[in-house]
């Protein structure tokens, strides 16, 4: 079963807003042919709104990077789901490893802020991905798995559906070393395998799971050619809307 790819910029703490104008107004111009992707720009908070200006109409989804498990209150510094949905957002990254790796993001707090992303009606785009030192311990799937369990904890089958889960080895993230194809698909397999037993093989089979870690306009296309790759999430190759879309149209 093919599934609809689904390409997402993740911009990081990059950009300010005249170079944010540039990248979208490029990337907008240069969508042509490219529908039968599902897009999604995620940048930094401040700029959400104003980025949303640009993509009303488009197609092309917001995203954020993060979002805080509470809902209203007092967490200085955090921003909550209903702020994301007011603001326009389609989508929200969670999990991503340099908030576990820099922000202490746990299995648990990723749960939490799963939850607060679905009850705001948000699609999680859900992070998971081992490091060097945990894939030469041939541990890989161990701590995807762990990280797929603990982060699903407690959700049923619809809570998982709509989901889109980017599979993302830390050592390949912002390092130029791309996981080969036939690494990347086994991963995914195996996520799958585990959503398969977790919740059921309709649901499993639905579900849509990106990779990441330095995916280049070269070598989007090798990696989409496997049966579970299904998209990718990209960090400094979405910086330029030329890398980008050749990224969008390499997974048509
Ligand atoms: C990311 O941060 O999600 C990512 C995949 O980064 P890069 O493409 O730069 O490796």
């Amino acid at each position: 079963m093919k599934r609809r790819p689904i390409v997402a910029a993740n911009w990081k703490m990059n950009l300010l807003r005249s170079d944010a104008e540039t990248l979208v107004r490029g990337l907008l111009e240069g969508l042509d042919g490219t529908e039968p992707v599902d897009v999604a720009v995620a940048p930094p908070f401040p700029y959400l709104a104003f980025v949303g200006r640009f993509l009303e109409g488009s197609g092309v989804g917001l995203a954020a990077q993060n979002l805080h498990w509470e809902g209203f209150g007092a967490y200085t510094g955090e921003v909550c789901g209903a702020m994301l949905r007011d603001v326009g957002c389609r989508y929200v990254i969670v999990g991503h490893s340099e908030r576990r790796q820099f922000f202490h993001e746990t299995d648990e707090t990723v749960n939490r802020r799963l939850k607060a992303a679905l009850a705001q009606r948000l699609v999680p785009i859900f992070c998971v991905g081992e490091t060097l030192e945990q894939r030469k311990a041939g541990r890989t799937e161990n701590v995807v798995g762990e990280q797929v369990r603990g982060g699903l904890a407690g959700f049923g089958r619809e809570d998982v559906a709509g989901m889109v889960i980017a599979y993302e080895p830390v050592w390949a993230i912002g390092t130029g070393e791309t996981a080969t194809p036939d690494q990347a698909q086994a991963v995914h397999a195996y996520v799958r395998s585990l959503l398969a037993s977790l919740y059921d093989p309709d649901l499993a089979g639905g579900l849509r799971i990106q990779y990441g870690g330095s995916v280049k306009p070269e070598n989007v296309a090798e990696l989409m050619g496997r049966p579970d790759i299904d998209g990718a999430l990209v960090g400094g190759a979405s910086l330029k809307a030329a890398s980008f879309l050749g990224i969008v149209r390499g997974a048509v």
